[in-house]
């Protein structure tokens, strides 16, 4: 199935706080940007790995969680609506020229940008694998560290491992579509909201699924079909358990990856840019946010907007090349109302 190229005039690479910052810079001056973003949220390091901590150092709010910060850059942008394209990988990013860039995701999406904003923080998160044989052969067919559809998983036998939110969310979400569901846990206690754990217990009394406290140390079946896995219990032993699909679920990494194969200078694996447009060595690709470096570079999120805002300025010659750029205030300008829906 082909599908059509999404034409826009900026692609933002992640949707962490810099990268949605971005989107109300840009809209200023009516610059449209599509979000990309491989979590299945926005927010970046501030949802993922620390919602509920408090951060100090926010200009303006004396103390914000990660997810406020997140809640509130969502509010901030919504005048100008963004597209968001989640559970994605941009692994494509090839020049046009004149005409921009060609971007693809790891499930196809493609499209057609102007300018490129690469925000990607540390890079894209990335499952833990847990360390099991011929694992790599099966992922893909029957191993999965995302659900993308639920349906996908209709009546199928699934072995979920993990202790965590995400291991008890989608055991939730998909007990009622699957043959049967076996959660796996090293231990009785979860990591998981308690609200999460006594709906999961409640279902196992009930009988509608399984919880099995052991570790997953091996898998049978081949050719890209899970049969079984090997649970090693309490007692040392090891059971098999009948399962033709396993959700692995121990956590993210951050890896640069393909940002590290689109033929941009790096530096430590950081993109160098210019403290004055925060572009990058290659013409109307800007890089901001914790990826790039610079001279006194530090990687907080306060630097991450003023760059954003400087990119935007730069972007602007790009998008719009026989307009004169104007600075304003949201103050005080009356176009720049109109354009946040101030009444
Ligand atoms: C525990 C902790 C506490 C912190 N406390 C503070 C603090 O108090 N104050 C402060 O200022 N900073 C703090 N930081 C740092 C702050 O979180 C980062 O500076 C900030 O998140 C950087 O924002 P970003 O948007 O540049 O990148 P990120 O938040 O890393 O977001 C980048 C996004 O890009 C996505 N991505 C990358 N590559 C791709 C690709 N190819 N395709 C699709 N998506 C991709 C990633 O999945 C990610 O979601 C803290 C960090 C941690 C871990």
């Amino acid at each position: 199935m082909t599908r059509d190229v999404i034409n826009t005039d900026a692609v933002i690479i992640g949707a962490g706080p810099v990268g949605l910052f971005a989107v109300f810079e840009l809209g200023l001056l009516d610059i449209k940007a599509d979000l990309i973003d491989i979590l299945d949220k926005p927010g970046g390091q501030c949802a993922e790995l620390y919602p509920e901590k408090p951060i100090y150092d926010i200009p303006a709010f004396p103390v914000i969680t990660g997810q406020e910060l997140t809640d509130k850059l969502m509010q901030q942008i919504e005048p100008f609506n963004p597209a968001f394209h989640l559970q994605q990988r941009v692994d494509e990013l090839e020049p046009k020229g004149e005409d921009g860039f060609r971007l693809k995701t790891d499930i196809e999406t493609e499209f057609k940008a102007k300018i490129v904003i690469i925000a990607a923080g540390g890079g894209s998160f990335t499952p833990k694998r847990p360390p099991l044989a011929g694992i790599e052969d099966l992922e893909g067919k029957s191993v999965f560290y995302s659900v993308r559809r639920i349906e996908d998983f209709r009546d199928k036998t699934i072995l979920i491992a993990g202790g965590g939110d995400s291991a008890l969310d989608w055991t939730l979400a998909l007990q009622p579509v699957a043959k049967r569901v076996t959660i796996v846990h090293r231990r009785e206690e979860f990591r998981g909201a308690p609200d999460s754990v006594k709906k999961m217990r409640a279902l196992v009394d009930d009988g509608a699924m399984d919880f099995v406290i052991g570790q997953v140390m091996e898998l049978h079946g081949g050719n890209g079909r899970l049969e079984g896995a090997g649970i090693r219990g309490k007692d040392g032993g090891i059971s098999r358990l009948d399962c033709d699909t396993l959700l692995p679920f121990f956590g993210l990494t951050m890896k640069l990856g393909p940002v590290a194969d689109w033929g941009l200078n790096l530096d430590e694996n950081r993109i160098p840019v210019d403290t004055e447009k925060f572009e990058t060595s290659h013409a109307r690709i800007f890089a901001i946010g914790d990826i790039n470096t610079y001279p006194g570079k530090l990687k907080l999120i306060l630097s991450g907007f003023h760059e954003a805002a400087l990119m935007a300025r730069h972007a602007y010659r790009y998008v719009y090349p026989d307009a004169k750029y104007m600075f304003q205030h949201t103050t005080t300008s009356s176009s720049l109302h109109k354009k946040l829906g101030v009444k």
